[in-house]
């Protein structure tokens, strides 16, 4: 959005759009923006080359020029596509996000990775293009589904855990007080319970690890560096590869991988036991998760060793010292012995 920016090309899907489009047009409108609106199909396999074509010929086909906007009004693969395509259409346009799921304002919204799956992979192609502007109205939770705010909340309480014990706590609090469905301010035993500023505070961990590694430097194992984010992911993505991608969400999937890791913590000495309980009830509270305990483990440690976040075909570990300090640990000094049994227990419905 240069000075003069005359035109916003809205995203979204005719889900959300129904829900909050109207609200957004207006707002957009009497800004003095000239809009545009494209609404993509809404799920996982739509995050593709062919959506992401098509997003190219509406930009054309509305006079997109560069120094107009575009908009993405939705859940992480309305962010995630849109963005790509205002990452490459010209060469790069402004981009706003205003994401209407909980993941998605955490997580997906924040920290400028956008891209599409293609058939080789998640995520396979993409760009960094960090978003202008990221507008937040948590009223939009209202009508999320129940497993997608346990979704969203499972990364939640992943970022407190991988790297603030402080937002890990908080986190907690709200959701014992309050519960998954909390959308505003709300009081619980005498207590104000602000849920936007949680997830404020949320973005504004996002915002500061990515900005001291925005694009995730491959020899970095520190933990203040954007790697921490993949707490839990790498039995997440196993999890999610075994069962086709159709058993879990994604932040459901975390839920699970973030005990295995801590597990994997707990049996090299790093973690005590007391903080893996408190990460378990954690993940309790985030609501329940679709069982894991029935996926045969050899699968698991097989989709493991492909797993991309992989460097060299080792497995890289995110785990834990304690609650809000992370490790990155090379998969050599994990021994299967030690991931089998971590994976037995971790998988158990926590
Ligand atoms: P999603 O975008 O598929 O949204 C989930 C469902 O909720 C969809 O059906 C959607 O239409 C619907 N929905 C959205 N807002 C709603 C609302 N307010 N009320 C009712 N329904 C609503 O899923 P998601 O979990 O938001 O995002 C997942 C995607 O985000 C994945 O593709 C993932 O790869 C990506 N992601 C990206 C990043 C990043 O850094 N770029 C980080 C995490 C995840
Ligand atoms: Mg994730």
């Amino acid at each position: 959005m240069g000075p003069g920016a005359g035109r916003a090309a809205l995203i979204s899907n005719r889900k959300v759009f129904n829900l909050f489009g109207e609200k957004v047009l207006h707002a957009l409108r009497s800004s003095g923006f000239d809009v545009s609106v494209w609404l993509m199909k809404d799920g996982e396999q739509h995050k593709s080359m062919r959506s992401l074509a098509q997003a190219i010929t509406f930009f054309s086909k509305s006079g997109l020029e560069r120094n107009d906007a575009v908009v993405a009004l939705g859940g992480g693969v309305v962010g995630d596509l849109a963005g790509f395509a205002a990452a490459t259409y010209l060469r790069g346009v402004a981009f706003i996000q205003v994401p209407t799921t909980l993941l998605a304002q955490i997580d997906a919204s924040v920290g400028g990775k956008t891209g599409v799956n293609t058939g080789a992979g998640k995520n396979l192609v993409g760009a960094f293009h960090q978003p202008r502007l990221v507008l937040i109205d948590t009223d939009t939770l209202q009508t999320l589904p129940q497993r997608e705010l346990t979704a969203g909340w499972c990364e939640a309480i992943k970022q407190g855990a991988a790297g603030d014990r402080k937002l890990f706590d908080r986190t907690v609090r709200l959701l014992e007080r309050v519960g998954t469905h909390a959308s505003s301010v709300q009081h619980a035993g005498g207590v104000r319970i602000d849920v936007a500023a949680t997830i404020a505070a949320h973005c504004r961990f996002k915002a500061a690890i990515v900005a001291g590694d925005e694009r995730e430097a491959t020899d970095r194992t520190d933990r203040r560096s954007r790697k921490i984010l993949n707490f839990g992911h790498t039995t997440a993505h196993a999890l999610e590869a075994v069962t086709n991608y159709r058993r879990f969400r994604h932040g459901e999937a975390v839920g699970h991988g973030m005990i295995v890791a801590a597990e994997i913590s707990k049996g090299l000495g790093m973690l005590k036991p007391g903080e893996l309980e408190l990460l378990r009830s954690a993940v309790r509270a985030c609501g329940p998760l679709p069982p894991a305990d029935d996926v045969e483990i050899d699968k698991l440690i097989r989709a493991m060793k492909g797993d991309k976040k992989s460097v060299g075909g080792q497995i890289r570990w995110v785990l834990l010292d304690a609650i809000g300090s992370a490790r990155i640990v090379d998969g050599r000094e994990v021994s299967t012995r030690a991931l089998r049994r971590a994976l037995r227990a971790g998988l158990q419905t926590p």
